[in-house]
C-alpha cells in the first residue's frame, strides 16, 4: 500500500497534475488525451478503473459526456482550475491515498467527504420539512466548522458538503470557510433562493464553492410544496450562475408523486437548458415525525427510475447519479465514514444524512474518535449490507441491520425535531424492503447479464 500512497502523494505526481491542468487550459480538445495518459501513468492501475475508461471513451468518441466536459471548459478559468486542483487532485487522488493509509493505520472507515449542517434554520416553509418551524435554534459555529475541516484534512478529506436547514442562511461563514481552506472543494445543497449577484461575485472570488439547487419537478409541483414564486426564484438563481460562468448542479428527491416528471426527457432537457452540469437523485426516505410512507416509490416506479436515468445517462449531456440505484459504482452503502459521514447542527456525528443515530458529538470528541465510535465501527464491519447493489441500505432495504446496529451500540436518536425509536423507523421501511426485494433480485440479475455481455463484446473487439 505504501508504494501506491507514496506515488500519489509525491512531488512528481502533483507537478504532473499541474502540467495536465495547464495543458487543458491551453487547448482542451487537443490535450485531453495527453492528460489521460498522464493520469494513467501516475495512478495505480486498479484505481477508478470504470471512471477512467468512461472519460477515455468520452474523449475518443466525443459522446454526450464529452459535451459535459466541454461545458467545464466554458467555466470561469479560476473556478475551473480550483475545481481540478481541489476536487480531482486533492480530494480524489492524493486525498484518497492518505485516506487509504489512515484506514490501514487506524482500522476504521475514513471518509472521502464530510457533510455538515451549518444551521437548522431555513428561509422557506416547505410542506413536510421541519426546518422552518425548528427555526434558528441550532448552528455549528464558524470555529466548529473550521475545526472539522482542519481535522478532516489531516485524514486526507478535501471535500465538504453543506446540508441543512438552508446552508446559505449562513453564507458569510461559508464563504469565509472556502477562503480559509482554499485547497478544499465545498458543495452545498440549497433551495437556491438566497443566490444573488453579490453571492455570485463571492463565489468567483473564492472559486471553490459549487451549489446543488433543489428542484423536484416543474413549476406547479415546486410551488405547491415550497410556496408560490419559488420555482421562478430558483430559475433566476441558475440564470445568474450561468451568466457568471459558475458551475452548479441540481438535487432532486423522487417520490411516488413526482417520479414520472423528474425522470422524463423534458425534465432532463430542462436541466441541461438551465446549464446544470450534474443532477443528483435521492430516493425519498420516510424518516422522522413527518414521514409519509405513501410517498415511497413502488417497485415498478423505482424500476422505471433505474431504467430512465441509465438511458439518459448514455445520451444527455449532464452527469446524473441516483444514490439508491447506482450503489454498484461505489460498492454499496457509502455511509458510516466509508465514503462520507454527516454532522448535524447540534454537532452529532451521524453515519448518514438519513440515519439519525449516533454515539458521538463533535463538541466532545475528535473526528477520528467519532469514526471509531460504536455505530461507525458496526458500519465498518458490516458493509456492504447486501451483495445485491440495488439493495444497499441498512435502513431502507435491509432494516434488520439498522435495528441491530442501533440496539447493539446504544446509539441515541439525534433527530433534531423529535427522537425516533429505531423500531418505529424500521417498521415503516420493512414492508417496502419486502416488496422491493424480489424485483431487485430480477433487476440485479439483468444488470449482471448485461455487464457480462458488454465485457464479452469488449474482449471480442479487443
Ligand atoms: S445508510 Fe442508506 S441512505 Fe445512507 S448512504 Fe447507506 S445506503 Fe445510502
Amino acid at each position: 500500500m505504501s508504494s501506491i500512497t507514496d506515488k500519489m502523494k509525491s512531488v512528481a505526481f502533483k507537478s504532473a497534475m499541474k502540467t495536465a491542468i495547464s495543458y487543458l487550459d491551453k487547448d482542451p480538445d487537443a490535450n485531453a488525451i495527453k492528460v489521460m495518459n498522464l493520469v494513467d501513468k501516475f495512478m495505480p492501475a486498479d484505481w477508478y478503473v470504470p471512471q477512467r475508461a468512461a472519460i477515455r471513451e468520452a474523449i475518443e468518441t466525443k459522446n454526450n459526456w464529452y459535451q459535459v466536459v466541454e461545458k467545464v471548459w466554458d467555466l470561469d478559468p479560476g473556478v475551473r482550475k480550483a475545481f481540478f486542483t481541489n476536487f480531482m487532485v486533492n480530494a480524489s487522488l492524493s486525498g484518497s491515498a492518505v485516506q487509504e493509509d489512515e484506514i490501514d493505520k487506524e482500522g476504521c472507515n475514513i471518509p472521502w467527504a464530510i457533510l455538515m449542517d451549518p444551521t437548522t434554520a431555513c428561509n422557506l416553509h416547505c410542506t413536510g420539512c421541519w426546518a422552518a418551524e425548528y427555526g434558528n435554534r441550532l448552528n455549528l459555529s464558524f470555529e466548529d466548522m473550521d475545526s472539522i475541516v482542519t481535522q478532516g484534512k489531516a485524514l486526507g478529506v478535501f471535500m465538504y458538503i453543506f446540508t441543512g436547514g438552508e446552508p446559505l442562511v449562513r453564507k458569510k461563514d461559508i464563504i469565509a470557510l472556502c477562503e480559509k481552506h482554499s485547497d478544499c472543494e465545498f458543495l452545498s445543497f440549497t433551495n437556491g433562493t438566497l443566490i444573488d449577484e453579490e453571492f455570485c461575485r463571492e463565489m468567483l472570488r473564492v472559486k471553490n464553492f459549487v451549489p446543488a439547487l433543489s428542484v423536484e419537478g416543474f413549476e406547479t409541483a415546486t410551488d405547491g410544496r415550497r410556496g408560490s414564486g419559488t420555482y421562478q426564484k430558483v430559475v433566476h438563481a441558475m440564470k445568474l450562475l450561468k451568466e457568471h460562468r459558475l458551475p452548479f448542479g441540481i438535487s432532486t428527491c423522487y417520490t411516488s408523486a413526482n417520479y414520472d416528471d423528474v425522470s422524463s426527457e423534458a425534465y432532463f432537457d430542462q436541466m441541461i437548458d438551465w446549464g446544470a452540469l450534474f443532477v443528483w437523485y435521492f430516493h425519498y426516505m420516510p424518516v422522522g415525525q413527518g414521514a409519509a410512507p405513501e410517498l415511497l416509490p413502488t417497485p415498478e416506479q423505482r424500476t422505471e427510475m433505474y431504467r430512465r436515468i441509465r438511458k439518459y445517462r448514455e445520451t444527455k449531456p449532464i452527469f446524473s447519479m441516483d444514490f439508491q440505484n447506482d450503489a454498484e459504482f461505489v460498492g454499496g452503502c457509502i455511509a458510516g465514514g466509508r465514503r462520507y459521514l454527516h454532522i448535524n447542527a447540534a454537532g452529532d456525528v451521524e453515519p448518514c444524512v438519513f440515519i439519525h443515530y449516533s454515539n458521538a458529538n463533535i463538541h466532545q470528541c475528535t473526528l477520528l474518535e467519532a469514526l471509531k465510535s460504536p455505530i461507525f465501527m458496526e458500519y465498518y464491519k458490516g458493509q456492504p449490507f447486501n451483495d445485491n447493489m440495488l439493495r444497499p441500505c441498512p435502513m431502507l432495504e435491509n432494516p434488520e441491520f439498522l435495528r441491530e446496529m442501533v440496539k447493539k451500540t446504544g446509539a441515541k436518536s439525534t433527530d433534531c425535531e423529535q427522537p425516533e425509536d429505531v423500531d418505529t423507523l424500521c417498521d415503516r421501511t420493512e414492508p417496502y424492503a419486502q416488496r422491493w426485494a424480489p424485483v431487485a433480485e430480477e433487476l440485479w440479475k439483468e444488470n449482471r447479464e448485461e455487464k457480462e455481455q458488454r465485457s464479452g463484446c469488449e474482449r471480442c473487439i479487443g
